[in-house]
């Protein structure tokens, strides 16, 4: 007998009748579980009690592109980890980041965003958002004049990555909120590659945060997600623009990211001091050009990182000397650490960005992001950092023609 059919002639039910509504308990839920509510709607005791949930928007859940009990656990477990007043979900980071850019932008607005993004971001700043009668500044990241000049005008949103995708660009995050304040605009920071573990950036004078939680969130390479941390002011104009044009998360990938938080702290621990000691060997390798690593003192902005984030970071970039050819002599004898363009996994992956996550870009966009011939990106993940070391040293052997 369940809460919704009490009272109701159950047991004179059929077989049938009692396969489709026997055992159902859709809208009850005891507030400590973690249950997967995989349900598109809810029923109601009423139609009494069905009036009252729409009239009374958000005390109830009323249909699962609105709002749903799994999702709404991982929305507030991340929002209390992160200190924000209100989380809101996504099917993936890139659902995540189009609706914080799009819900508050209109036709005549202005973005100002650096070259330095991930290509799906740069496509929704520089292709998508002109289409609709959006103005996009793009700035060299780390250069607070080429910031200056453009916020001297009037500017709606600030949008960045830091560290930035792949070339781990560190921007200065409370330099630019306080330049981007003065020019009317809000700060939408893309913190994948910082992890919410690392570095705050509501703390740091932006306004929203946005994340793939596909990355580090999940942190077993299982499933898509994002999610959208910001005040209660800009949840007006978020939460209808989610509610009606629908890109919610769903409830299983939910419960997997909120099982995901549990163990964030630990992985993202791990995965730094492994590639810290990574980014040590390669930069001392002869095989290699160049290491890109926030927490080594040879990074540009290493001491404004070290300001800003409580960490280096799961990611390193390096340049392999012999161009495209060793790079992927190199990629290609490795035995442990897997070639994907996915991160954030608990699985060591190596991308070559150039010909991957950044092939669409021209020559001349790549070379001004810090993307050679011959950069590759290591996302660092759970294996011993020993093996990830030997098995990176005997490929770096090979990469010599
Ligand atoms: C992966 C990624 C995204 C997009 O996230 P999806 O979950 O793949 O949609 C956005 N920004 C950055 C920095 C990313 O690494």
């Amino acid at each position: 007998m369940t809460a919704q059919n009490s009272g109701r002639a159950q047991n004179s039910w059929r077989a049938r009748t009692r396969l489709v509504h026997g055992g159902t308990e859709r809208s009850r839920f005891d507030e400590t579980c973690e249950a997967i509510f995989q349900t598109s709607g809810y029923v109601y005791q009423s139609a009494d009690e069905c009036e009252a949930a729409f009239a009374n928007d958000g005390s109830r859940y009323v249909y699962s592109r609105f709002r749903n009990p799994t999702v709404a656990m991982f929305e507030d477990r991340i929002a209390a980890y992160e200190g924000a007043a209100r989380a809101f979900a996504t099917a993936s980071g890139m659902a995540a980041v189009n609706a914080a850019l799009m819900c508050q932008l209109k036709a005549g607005d202005h973005i100002v965003a650096p070259h330095a993004l991930f290509g799906s971001c740069l496509y929704i700043v520089k292709d998508l958002a002109p289409k609709y009668g959006i103005r996009t500044t793009l700035v060299d990241g780390t250069d607070l004049e080429q910031w200056r000049a453009a916020l001297s005008q009037p500017t709606t949103v600030v949008f960045l990555e830091s560290p930035s995708n792949p070339c781990l660009e560190v921007v200065d995050l409370r330099a630019i909120a306080e330049l981007a304040h003065a020019a009317g605009a809000r700060v939408v920071v893309d913190n994948v590659f910082a992890t919410p573990v690392l570095q705050r950036p509501l703390q740091l004078g932006a306004d929203v945060v946005v994340y793939s939680a596909t990355k580090h969130i999940d942190g077993q390479g299982r499933c898509l997600g994002g999610v959208v941390l910001c005040d209660n002011a800009f949840a007006e104009l978020l939460h209808p623009y989610l509610r009606h044009t629908g890109p919610a998360l769903a409830p299983f990938n939910a419960w997997l990211l909120l099982k995901g938080l549990e163990t964030l702290e630990l992985r993202v621990a791990a995965q730094v001091a492994s590639a810290a000691a990574v980014a040590g060997f390669l930069e001392g390798h002869p095989a290699v050009a160049k290491t890109i690593y926030p927490g080594l003192e040879s990074h540009p902005q290493h001491a404004l990182a070290q300001t800003q984030m409580s960490g280096g970071g799961p990611l390193v970039c390096f340049e392999i000397k012999g161009g495209k050819p060793a790079a992927f002599r190199a990629m290609n004898a490795l035995e442990l650490i897997l070639i994907s363009n996915n991160l954030g996994d608990s699985k060591s992956l190596i991308c070559h960005p150039g010909t991957s996550t950044h092939q669409r870009l021209t020559d001349a966009e790549r070379a001004r992001v810090g993307i050679g011939p011959a950069t590759v990106r290591l996302s660092v993940g759970l294996e011993d950092a020993d093996d990830l070391i030997a098995d990176l040293d005997q490929a770096l052997a090979r990469s010599v023609g």
